[in-house]
């Protein structure tokens, strides 16, 4: 045999241990399937690991709303099973509107979410400002609200996950993926770095903000636009320590959250950048975040940043994830969370799991096509409202 060796063929061969990949591993495992997982740095080495562990259930697209909720449920279990792997506080999403434009869309969402069974509300400004203590109210013309959403430690969640993926027999190897292999109508082999070969029955692109890289490996494209994120960690002398996370939707969709000894939080100052795992920390970038937390809360007055990272969000046209076969008969592509991945990946692997091992997944995935961004493309799934870039 050549330097480049041809082990066995698992099944599923899955690129990327974010929390997609290892979502999926996992569901694809339980089905008795063979999965391996190729990771180019460790698990949780792209965006997942630098997220803000938000997830919430609060989406304008009911097929978002569907599978976070499912999400929900299957942190909620995991946390039951695994209990003390991760943390996982569901103090509620609470965001605030300043648009009165806006307001007729939100309401909709907030019936659509009702109608899947989801119990967020709309909220007067003084509602909301009970729950936020030295909000002001200017301009706020209502809120909506949900108990149920949360945030979570990201990392511990996806450990723990890729735990259990293992358990069911998933295996996880290091190895960045440098090239694809391809006939006609599919894929032969996916090559490593280290020189190694592996082929396998299908293989799922679960690279989030690498995805269109790993698609040109084979010499296509995917609508994906890698953009860079911060969070940002604040200390103020008074944490309140169990209010919701809260979002100024209208104000540059500025967010916080108290994490532990300080708060986190971002605003929407990103750009585009190349798909990157070192993307540096700007500094700078905390001054339009600190006047826009002033201008809404008080006890941001005396407010520091004290630290934060960037990470690399995965934006898609309409900012709803793809999923699906692409390009080849053995290929299928799940990314472009559009910022939204902890809430949504884990119920759609579920789903994705079902239609890859041939079963019949209980939601129709079909809104999610790539084909729905093609030009010339008509697309009955409407741009998700409720994004947070
Ligand atoms: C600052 C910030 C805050 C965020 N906050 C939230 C939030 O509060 N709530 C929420 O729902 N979402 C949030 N997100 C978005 C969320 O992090 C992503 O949607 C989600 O992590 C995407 O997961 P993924 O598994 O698809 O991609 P990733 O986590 O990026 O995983 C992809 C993996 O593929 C690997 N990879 C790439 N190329 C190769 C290759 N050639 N070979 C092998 N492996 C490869 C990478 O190393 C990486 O581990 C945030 C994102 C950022 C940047």
């Amino acid at each position: 045999m050549s330097a480049a060796s041809l082990t066995s063929a698992p099944d599923f061969l899955v690129i990327g241990a974010g929390i997609t990949g290892v979502a999926l591993a996992g569901q694809l495992a339980r089905h008795g399937a063979s999965v391996t997982v190729i990771e180019a740095v460790q698990v949780c080495g792209g965006s997942t690991g630098r997220s803000a562990g938000g997830i919430r259930q609060q989406f304008s697209n009911p097929l978002n709303v569907t599978l976070a909720q499912r999400t929900v449920n299957l942190v909620s279990q995991l946390r039951d099973e695994y209990a003390g792997s991760f943390e996982y506080h569901q103090v509620g999403y609470l965001f605030l509107f300043a648009s009165r434009a806006s307001v007729r869309a939100l309401q909709a969402a907030i019936a659509v979410q009702n109608e899947l069974g989801v119990a967020s509300s709309w909220l007067t400004p003084d509602e909301a400002a009970g729950m936020v203590p030295g909000l002001y109210l200017e301009g706020v013309v209502g809120a909506t609200f949900c108990p149920s959403d949360g945030f979570v430690d990201a990392e511990a969640l996806v450990l723990t996950m890729a735990r259990e993926a293992r358990s069911y027999g998933a295996r996880f190897q290091s190895g960045s993926v440098m090239g694809i292999d391809v006939d006609e109508h599919s894929v032969r082999a996916v090559r490593l770095k280290s020189g190694e070969t592996i082929s396998a029955g299908t293989v799922v692109n679960c690279t989030g903000a690498w995805a269109g890289k790993v698609a040109a490996l084979y010499g296509a494209t995917l609508p994906i636009t890698p953009w860079r994120s911060q969070c940002y960690q604040l200390e103020t002398t008074r944490i309140a320590c169990d209010h919701p996370m809260t979002i100024d939707f209208d104000n540059g969709k500025t967010y916080f959250h108290p994490s532990g000894k300080t708060i986190l939080s971002g605003t929407d100052s990103g750009h585009q950048v190349a798909p990157s795992w070192n993307v540096p920390f700007d500094f700078a970038g905390s001054d339009p975040l600190v006047r826009r937390l002033v201008s809404r809360f008080d006890y941001f007055d005396d407010a520091s940043v004290v630290g934060g990272w960037s990470g690399v969000l995965e934006l898609t046209p309409d900012e709803n994830p793809i999923c699906g076969w692409t390009h080849f008969d053995n290929l299928y592509t799940i990314a472009g969370f559009s910022g939204h991945g902890l809430s949504i990946a884990p119920g759609l692997a579920e789903r994705a799991a079902a239609e890859l091992v041939g079963a019949r997944p209980d939601v129709d995935l079909s809104p999610y096509r790539l084909e729905r961004l093609s030009a010339g493309t008509a697309s009955d799934l409407s741009a998700e409202r409720m994004s947070m870039r």
